[in-house]
């Protein structure tokens, strides 16, 4: 099959990848200059880990890996003052140590490397074409995935629970690696999206410049923003205009900065004041560790990676930042500063916030999800996938292992590239194919994905409660979440959050 994928962002990219696996031809088109991470800073691979292993591309995602060992939560008490801006720390939450071979069960992945993509798709389809049971089907999966599993070289990819990347990596690894059979779009702006082409037997997209793609399949996998959904999901089954939204505002907005390390000890080597303090958080951090700190209404995160630290800070706010609160602006930056302050926040965060736009990086940014799909993920042709169809808050770091997620699901479900040759007798037997297929993929997929933004949202609220019960809520929840079987519910939560149906 020919498929046209909307948006090579990171579900758009692993897409393309696993439909290459497949044999199919893919156009993949991005309407930005580059393949390149515009937001955020790096991301915690869960269940994206294992479709990258499925993918065949643990070898090259290794190095580039942190794989995750603590997650330590403190609260802060007072502070914020100018007698006393920093808040004293207690460290009421615990610490959940993550085992170094916690890797939880991979989801099934997309091919047996040693069989052919053929034998692959008959394993779940008898002669007939007819899909097996449920419960068949999760055997055989279940079976590929451990015999592949032990084929594998041992790295951080098969072994780590959960394991941190900057996002330019991932991109720039994922865009490195693509296939011949993908055809690369750049500075490609899609306008309009056509799912009935041809009867229904395909989908076309057009470009800002009035060129047309057609596909026999075209994916929207273009973000919150999504030109793809505005088609798919423009009316309802009984053909009424819905005109909403496609994404609302949290009521929070977040800090995320990345600073290299050498340059930040750099800094505080040169520094004429030494802050002790700050450097005796650092040092008990280790490689792999996470420290959170709980304010008022506003929480602030450090994570050591390799070779950068990590932070994020989260603030309850009624109106989102504006693009002129752009991070580069002096102003800007000042009072994010004193907010970090206000909040009683370590002196850590400030030096951090110095030291990231020196090679490092820094968003501000207000926190949106989508509106729920009141349709299907799919309409003729045309689908969904990733933040197009269930972008989420980011409190359980999900939602870009959901697109990758996603992204292997749809390709699984389709039918491979040869399947003319020995599934479908005709057009019309591949038309029910694909049907079936996008049904499939939407059934394994968005129950789990609305539960997991359903859950996030939750788990915001809770983690940046203003009041003082909302408070103790938090720490009771934080509590029992990290110390609970020596940290056994937080990967519990983690395991659940990265599951994938088939
Ligand atoms: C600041 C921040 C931090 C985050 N941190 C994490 C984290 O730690 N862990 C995690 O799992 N998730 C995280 N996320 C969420 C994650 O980034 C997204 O859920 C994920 O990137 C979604 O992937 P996607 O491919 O669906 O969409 P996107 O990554 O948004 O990609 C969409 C792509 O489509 C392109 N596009 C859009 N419209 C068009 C058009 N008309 N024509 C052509 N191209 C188009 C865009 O340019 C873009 O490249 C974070 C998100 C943000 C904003």
């Amino acid at each position: 099959m020919h498929i046209v994928v909307v948006g090579a962002g990171l579900g758009g990219l692993t897409l393309s990848h696993a439909l290459a696996k497949r044999g199919h031809t893919v156009d993949l088109i991005e309407k930005q200059p580059a393949v390149k991470s515009q937001l955020g800073a790096a991301i915690g691979l869960t269940g994206g880990l294992a479709v990258m292993r499925s993918l065949g591309l643990a070898r090259e995602i290794d190095p580039y890996l942190t794989p995750m060992r603590s997650f330590k939560g403190s609260s802060l008490v007072g502070g914020g003052g100018a007698a006393e801006p920093e808040g004293k720390l207690t460290t009421s939450f615990g610490e959940a140590m993550i085992p170094e071979k916690a890797q939880f069960e991979l989801p099934p992945i997309l091919l047996d490397r040693r069989s052919s993509e053929s034998r692959n798709y008959e394993m779940f389809h008898d002669e007939g074409g007819a899909a097996a049971s449920d419960s068949q089907r999760r055997r055989t999966v279940h079976g590929i995935s451990r015999t592949a599993l032990s084929d594998d070289e041992s790295g951080p990819s098969s072994e780590a629970f959960m394991a941190m990347i900057t996002r330019e990596h991932l991109h720039a690894l994922l865009h490195r690696t693509l296939p011949l059979n993908v055809s690369l779009w750049l500075n490609c702006n899609v306008v309009h999206v056509e799912p009935f082409s041809y009867g229904g037997t395909s989908a076309s997209v057009t470009l800002s410049d009035g060129t047309r793609l057609t596909g026999d399949l075209v994916v929207g996998a273009d973000g919150i923003h999504s030109i793809v959904r505005r088609t798919v999901a423009s009316d309802d089954a009984d053909g009424r205009t819905l005109t909403t939204s496609q994404r609302r505002y949290t009521g929070i907005s977040g800090v995320y900065g990345l600073v290299v390390k050498h340059t930040f000890e750099l800094m505080m080597k040169c520094s004429l004041k030494k802050d002790e303090k700050a450097e005796a958080l650092l040092e008990s951090l280790p490689v792999g560790g996470l420290h959170e700190f709980e304010g008022k209404g506003a929480i602030a995160t450090v994570f050591n990676l390799k070779r950068h630290y990590m932070f994020v800070f989260f603030e309850a706010r009624e109106d989102p930042p504006t693009s002129d609160e752009n991070w580069t602006n002096p102003a800007v930056q000042e009072e994010i500063s004193s907010k970090i302050k206000a909040q009683g926040m370590p002196s850590l965060f400030e030096h951090l916030l110095r030291a990231a736009p020196d090679g490092g990086r820094v968003v501000h940014l207000g926190l949106y999800e989508s509106e729920p799909m009141r349709t299907s993920w799919s309409r003729g042709r045309a689908v969904l996938l990733g933040d197009s169809a269930h972008a989420t808050t980011p409190f359980l770091g999900q939602g870009a292992n959901q697109a990758m997620l996603d992204a292997w699901s749809l390709a699984f479900h389709l039918p491979p590239a040869n399947a003319s040759d020995y599934i479908c007798a005709d057009d019309d037997d591949l038309h029910h194919h694909i049907q079936k297929a996008l049904h499939r993929y939407e059934t394994a997929r968005s129950t789990h994905a609305t539960n997991i933004k359903s859950v996030s949202r939750m788990f915001g609220h809770i983690r940046l409660g203003i009041t003082s019960w909302d408070r103790c809520v938090r720490r009771c929840f934080m509590q029992t979440l990290l110390t609970c079987g020596r940290g056994c519910l937080f990967r519990q939560m983690l395991k659940w959050a990265s599951q994938l149906n088939v």
